[in-house]
This record gives C-alpha cells, sequence and structure tokens, in this order.
C-alpha cells in the first residue's frame, strides 16, 4: 500500500481559515493585528516571498505594512527603521525578509527586533525560550512540521516516537529537534559529518529531511510505515521544484510522506500568521 500524502496545502489553508474567524473576531471588537514586512533589495525569490507574505496577510484580515528598501541602504538606516516599528504601539509583528544584501549583518537586525515582535522566532530571546521550555515564537517552518504532522494523519501520536532530523541550521534542524523533543520524541539530529547516515536514519519512526540536497534520502533510508517529511526545496536536472526525498520510492514504503511543491511549503506562511495573530493577542492583553 502507498504512503498517505499530507497535503500541506489543505493544511495550511485550514490553519488560515481558523485565522480568519480570530481576526475577525478581534475586529468586531475593534481590535487589530498588524505586520510590518520589511524588505532589502531586489531578490527576486524574496520578492515572491514577501508578495505571497503579504497575501497571506490579505486573507487572514492581518494589516500588512510594507517597507521596500533599495539595495545600498545602509545597516543604520534599516536599523533606524527596526527601532521605529518597534516603538510603534499599532505594530505587533515585525518581518525582515532574509537574505539580506552582504554590507549588513543579518545578527544585527535579528538581535533588534523586539523578542515579542519577532514573529520569525530567530531572535536568541526567542530561541532561549524554546530550548527551556518557555513561551515564545518559534520559527515557523517546524512549527508548521508540527503540525503537518498531527493534522496530516489520522491522529499521529508523536509522543515516545524515535525522530531523526537531518540538518541542524538555526532557522529549521535544530529548532525542530527542540519541538519534536517537547513533543516527547526520542530525537536524533543528523548532519553533513553524520557516520552511517541510512543506517541513522532508518530507526525513525518520524523522519525530517531539512538537507537542502535533492535526493539525498532514498528508500534506503527510510524505515517501513516511517513517516517522513520532506523541508528541502531544490531544483532537479529537469529544473523542477523537489524535496531532499526519492518521493516515489519512498512512497512505497513510508505511512505518510510530504510532497514537495504542496508540503512543508505552504505552511511556512501559515505559521507566520499564527505568530502574527499570538503577537498582537500579547500585546492587547497587556
Ligand atoms: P542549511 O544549508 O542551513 O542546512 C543544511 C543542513 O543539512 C546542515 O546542517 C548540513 O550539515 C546538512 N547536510 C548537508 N549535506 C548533508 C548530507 N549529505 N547529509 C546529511 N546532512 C547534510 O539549510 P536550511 O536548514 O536553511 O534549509 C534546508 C532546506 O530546507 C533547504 O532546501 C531550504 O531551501 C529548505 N527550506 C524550506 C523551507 C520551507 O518553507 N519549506 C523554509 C526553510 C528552508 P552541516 O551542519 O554539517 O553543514
Amino acid at each position: 500500500m502507498g504512503a498517505t500524502i499530507i497535503d500541506g496545502k489543505k493544511i495550511a489553508q485550514d490553519i488560515k481559515d481558523e485565522l480568519k474567524v480570530k481576526v475577525a473576531t478581534l475586529k468586531e471588537e475593534g481590535k487589530e493585528a498588524t505586520l510590518a514586512v520589511v524588505l532589502v533589495g531586489d531578490n527576486p525569490a524574496s520578492q515572491v516571498y514577501v508578495r505571497n507574505k503579504k497575501k497571506a496577510c490579505e486573507y487572514v484580515g492581518i494589516t500588512s505594512l510594507s517597507y521596500e528598501l533599495p539595495e545600498d541602504t545602509s545597516e543604520e538606516e534599516l536599523l533606524k527603521l527596526i527601532d521605529e516599528l518597534n516603538s510603534r504601539r499599532d505594530v505587533d509583528g515585525i518581518l525582515v525578509q532574509m537574505p539580506l544584501p552582504a554590507h549588513i549583518d543579518d545578527k544585527k537586525v535579528i538581535n533588534a527586533i523586539l523578542p515579542e515582535k519577532d514573529v520569525d522566532g530567530f531572535h536568541p530571546v526567542n530561541v532561549g525560550s524554546l530550548v527551556i521550555g518557555e513561551d515564545g515564537f518559534v520559527s515557523c517552518t517546524p512549527a508548521g512540521v508540527i503540525q503537518l504532522i498531527k493534522r496530516g494523519g489520522p491522529g499521529y501520536d508523536i509522543s515516545g516516537k524515535e525522530c531523526v532530523i537531518v540538518g541542524r541550521s538555526n532557522i529549521v534542524g535544530k529548532p525542530m529537534s527542540l519541538l519534536m523533543l517537547r513533543e516527547n520524541a526520542t530525537v536524533t539530529v543528523a548532519h553533513s559529518r553524520t557516520k552511517n547516515l541510512a543506517e541513522v536514519c532508518k530507526r525513525a519512526d518520524v523522519l525530517i529531511a531539512a538537507v537542502g540536497k535533492a535526493g539525498v534520502i532514498t528508500a534506503d533510508h527510510v524505515k517501513d510505515g516511517a513517516v517522513v517529511i520532506d523541508v528541502g526545496i531544490n531544483r532537479n536536472s529537469e529544473g523542477k521544484l523537489c524535496g531532499d526525498c526519492l518521493f516515489d520510492e519512498i512512497s512505497q514504503k513510508a505511512l505518510a510522506i510530504t510532497p514537495v511543491p504542496g508540503g512543508v511549503g505552504p505552511m511556512t506562511i501559515a505559521m507566520l500568521m499564527n505568530n502574527c495573530y499570538e503577537a498582537a493577542l500579547n500585546r492587547i492583553g497587556e
């Protein structure tokens, strides 16, 4: 029997629809949620991401403020804008689209955003909160993966499962491992120095690939009946979008698998919308 294909588009849509209702309820009470979206330069991929984020805001009912700055914007100018947005009471979330031009230090920029407005969950205070199990914003892609697993299959219970995450970046692999730990999985993090990757991966009840290399995970890396989440976004030799996992052969063995596109990708924006809503609730509750 083939694997269940986890439909990230549908789950992301459900989450946005749920948020739409909640944001409308806020509005009935005369309250609003607002996201400031900052883009520096004219990287075409970043322009697409920013456009999609603004479209999602519009759909959900979150007000988006757009700041599109030229490529030669100085670090000082960007930090000044962030300062202004930090102090504006009507701005709940601040999103600075990465990557930034090379002359701007992205760490300085991330650290300048107030943790309570850091809806991307990249600020060290939010990362630290995740480590010690306190409330805070969680990086959107890993948060989306948890929702995919929970909503994607008939009541999949992560607790006690063996989870292997391939990749240890600050935006995906590391926060992913902490979230799976929070869900009571037994977690292994593999990376480019891991020996016998296939053997390590084969332990997994839940295998999460966040590498960025097409075909790095094959059926030989997957245990029968595993849930496989493919975070990777790559282009194959024909220029088509694909993940890190060999989808066709793995879906013969897995219990469930996410496709690329249409799996993890749509979830990232849905979780960003969720973080904006949460930021607004926190502010309103102050
Ligand atoms: P990084 O390049 O920052 O990290 C890749 C990780 O993979 C590193 O930890 C690296 O190990 C590990 N790695 C590289 N090669 C191998 C290998 N052969 N075997 C095992 N591990 C390996 O990438 P990101 O975490 O930022 O992104 C990963 C992928 O996810 C990319 O394709 C990216 O486009 C995609 N992505 C998708 C998102 C979405 O919304 N769907 C959002 C964010 C990312 P080491 O640390 O040792 O170098």
